[in-house]
């Protein structure tokens, strides 16, 4: 893509096009699967386990599920009720690690509140593990080991890299801290040999620190938190965030897209930027799983 298509006809920052971007790894991965199926009979199965009743979780299980068929994937969804104990959550999942059938398994989150989340996922097997964020996948992102990478951060990752914005050496800041994006994106960046610093609620003086970033990420869910007068000239920007804002008719980010696009080299619009490529990763996670458990029968 040329600057000026990036561009949008606007002067500012490039966009970072996350849907086109997850449109071009969508169409790579429908050759890979239907490749895989060709020469081994194998299609890649994503199997959601959704726990509870939450209407958001449902919506994203069926984006999931829908981005699945996009690509000649199967997918299934098995669920518990609201009440669900700890120990049929448990057993649902290791039931699914037995099946021949299933390649991939997401434990949809949040579960109710009484369950021990981090217990359930860890009964995730680790080869299909594609959400990536057991506590067996997260330590293996610190060991540096091959595991399926968390989806959110490898997006972020992915759409770097995919716009040629070289990551090492580069001082990179985090603003945010959760466990299924700050940190591990934090790490991975880390990994790619960035100098990391991660901002949260108690970090004294955001902006000084933000402007400091070649690379500024936020994942807060705040919204437009961060301003235009907190980046640092030519950076490039990532913005996780989704809110919902009264009186505004599509989510905002945490980052303030006019001031920040100003300034900023390249830019993620919100929506269109970070948040397709969560499930375009989603599905190459699901896709790599797939392609594993068919050398792992050979
Ligand atoms: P989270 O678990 O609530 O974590 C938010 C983090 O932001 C925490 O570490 C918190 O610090 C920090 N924070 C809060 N207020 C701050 C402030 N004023 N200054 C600096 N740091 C502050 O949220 P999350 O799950 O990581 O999600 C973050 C955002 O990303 C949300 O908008 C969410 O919707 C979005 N998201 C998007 C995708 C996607 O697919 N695009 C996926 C997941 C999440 P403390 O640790 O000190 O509390």
């Amino acid at each position: 893509m040329s600057e000026a298509e990036n561009r949008s006809g606007r002067p500012g920052a490039i966009l970072l096009d996350g849907s086109a971007t997850a449109r071009t790894i969508r169409t790579e991965i429908t050759e890979r699967v239907a490749q895989l199926k060709t020469r081994t009979g194998v299609t890649p199965h994503l199997a959601a386990v959704l726990i509870g009743a939450d209407p958001a979780s449902e919506t994203y299980v069926s984006m999931k599920q829908k981005a699945c068929g996009w690509v000649g994937m199967r997918s299934s969804v098995h669920r518990l009720g609201e009440n669900a104990t700890q120990a049929e959550a448990e057993d649902l999942v290791a039931g699914l690690n037995q099946d021949p059938h299933v390649t991939g398994i997401l434990v949809q989150h949040p579960v109710p509140k009484h369950l021990h989340e981090p217990a359930i996922l860890d009964c995730v097997s680790a080869a299909k593990d594609i959400d990536g964020i057991s506590r067996m996948s997260l330590g293996g992102l610190i060991n540096g080991e091959p595991a399926f990478p968390s989806c959110t951060p490898a997006g972020i990752i992915e759409l770097l890299d995919r716009y040629k914005i070289d990551i090492a050496g580069k001082k990179a800041v985090v603003v945010g801290r959760s466990i299924i994006l700050g940190k591990p994106v934090a790490m991975m960046l880390l990994n790619r040999n960035a100098t990391v610093t991660i901002c949260h609620s108690r970090t004294e003086d955001l902006a000084r620190e933000t402007r400091e970033a070649d690379i500024l990420v936020a994942a807060v869910g705040r919204p437009e938190l961060i301003t235009g007068s907190m980046i640092k000239p030519g950076a490039a920007v990532l913005d996780a965030g989704y809110n919902r804002v009264a009186g505004r008719n599509h989510d905002v980010g945490d980052v303030e897209f006019e001031s920040a696009r100003l300034v900023a080299s390249h830019i993620t619009p919100v929506p269109g930027g970070v948040g397709p490529m969560t499930i375009a990763m989603l599905l190459r996670n699901t896709l790599l799983a797939a392609e594993g458990f068919v050398s792992e029968k050979r």
